[in-house]
């Protein structure tokens, strides 16, 4: 397997720190509004690398934090009266919500910044004692010039760098000793929210909280860290800093960037105002369509959201699940159970649409190919099923689809609806038990039916139900 490593710039195969595991770090999202689909493009990616690193047997430890503590999360906390933690739970629980519609797997942790402040604490001390970090009225800075790898990431070089500053050197206006050097702690202003440190009651710098969250969860040296391209620098930059002055390793052994989704040719931004959130599309689409939308381009490739390439998603999407329908109506109407020699044949033929799907993953993790072996795969399953074929080879067919899908995410088949006949013989089947003292059972049916939606209501004229 190969991916595309930021900061060698080159296509590497993927050898894991520990053999069979993958730990994995994803920057997440600042939690003061809904999510917008440039976020969720960032998610459904590495999402997606998580999913395959599973598919191909890898147990892996999948950690993304949530920033609940920034300026702009304190700004909509003064605005609305209240406390920054309730704007932060708010969002963090929407966040979640909208993640579940995208079939977006829980990370195996999802830290909070405000939970790890002791870390950060000690990270930071670390860093004065080495040298690496030191303190001004309060406020820590990172002596970037004193960590010699800065601008391995990005490429940047220091002095370049520091030229684009000279202004506000010789103007003297900054405490900084450099003006590379970025905020580790702050203090903290009036009505902010705040922790003791021994420098300032004040909060952290939004770097480090990646770098302790990384550490505590994953380990000093981690394989995969991962982000929107718009973290290469400063961000991932200062996290390497950090975390290798601190822990005297390596950090990361891959970087990997997504993207960005556009909009007119622009990155979709809260800050820019050209953004849709997640919520605004499921207005009008089934979210699975805009996950098809973000997988079928690779993930280092810029995409321009629009109607028109959404609707070719929606039919895309459609094609698989018509074709999944179809096949399962030909199980239903089959009279033969067991597969039949020359069925068996064409399953093994259609283990070459397997072998595409994971050459083109395996190809940093190429999407749009392997959607186009999934379609390739239905067309096969198309143009070999017929009524006359048994139940069993048309399910390894339908499960062939399905298999290949779900590692994208893609969720093909939705629990079936349950039909008002259902409804009414398990309502039966519950009288029943009940008679029958077999109250067990008769709960069952009634949970059953309830995690369906439906409510029971007892009447002289015997049970009523409806659906909620
Ligand atoms: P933020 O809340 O802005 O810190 O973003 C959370 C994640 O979404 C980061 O990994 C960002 O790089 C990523 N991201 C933000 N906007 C976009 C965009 N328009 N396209 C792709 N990724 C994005
Ligand atoms: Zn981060």
């Amino acid at each position: 397997m190969k991916i595309y490593n930021t900061l060698t710039r080159k296509k590497e195969e993927f050898v894991p720190l520990e053999p069979g595991k993958v730990k994995m770090y994803v920057c997440g999202p600042t939690v003061y509004n809904l999510i917008h689909i440039g976020n969720a493009r960032a998610m459904i990616c590495f999402d997606t690398v998580r999913r395959y690193m599973e598919y191909k047997g890898y147990d892996v430890n999948f950690v993304s934090n949530f920033t609940d503590i920034d300026d702009k999360i304190i700004k909509k906390a003064i605005e609305e009266g209240v406390d920054a933690s309730v704007i932060s739970q708010r969002y963090i629980a929407e966040c979640k919500k909208d993640m579940e519609s995208l079939n977006v797997l829980p990370a195996t942790k999802h830290p909070l910044a405000t939970e790890e402040i002791c870390g950060m604490l000690d990270m930071i001390g670390k860093l004065i004692e080495k040298g690496y970090a030191y303190n001004v009225n309060g406020t820590v800075y990172f002596r970037t010039n004193k960590f010699e790898d800065y601008g391995k990431l990005s490429k940047k070089n220091l002095d370049d760098l520091q030229a684009g500053h000279r202004d506000i050197k010789v103007a003297g206006e900054s405490e900084k000793e450099d003006p590379m050097d970025f905020v580790l702690w702050k203090p903290k202003k009036d009505n902010e929210p705040f922790w003791i440190s021994p420098w300032s009651d004040g909060r952290p710098g939004w770097h480090i909280e990646c770098s302790v969250m990384a550490k505590k969860y994953l380990g000093d040296k981690i394989d995969i860290h991962a982000g929107g391209e718009d973290l290469v620098f400063p961000h991932h930059e200062n996290e390497i800093a950090q975390s290798e002055a601190a822990n005297g390793v390596h950090f990361a052994k891959y970087w990997m960037h997504n993207a960005f989704l556009n909009i007119d040719n622009r990155k979709m931004s809260k800050s820019l105002g050209n953004f849709f959130t997640v919520r605004d599309i499921s207005e009008e689409y089934d979210l699975q369509v805009l996950r098809f939308f973000m997988l079928s381009a690779h993930y280092r490739t810029p995409i321009n959201f629009s109607r028109d390439l959404m609707e070719a998603s929606k039919n895309g999407l459609d094609r698989i699940i018509t074709s999944v329908v179809n096949l399962k109506h030909l199980v239903e109407t089959s009279s033969v159970d067991n597969i039949l020699d020359n069925e068996k044949a064409k399953i093994d033929a259609a283990k070459e649409y397997f072998d595409k799907f994971e050459a083109a993953m395996d190809d940093d993790f190429n999407t749009a190919d392997a959607i186009s072996a999934i379609f390739e795969l239905v067309k096969y399953a198309n143009s070999n099923s017929t009524g006359d074929n048994s139940k069993q080879y048309l399910n390894v067919l339908i499960s062939d689809i399905i298999k290949l899908s779900s590692v994208l995410g893609l969720i093909i088949v939705k629990e079936v609806e349950i039909l008002d006949t259902d409804i009414d013989n398990l309502i039966a089947e519950r009288q029943q038990a009940r008679k029958d003292k077999n109250f067990a059972r008769g709960d069952e049916i009634r949970d059953l039916l309830i995690s369906k939606g439906i409510t029971l209501e007892d009447t002289r004229e015997g049970v009523r139900w409806k659906r909620s």
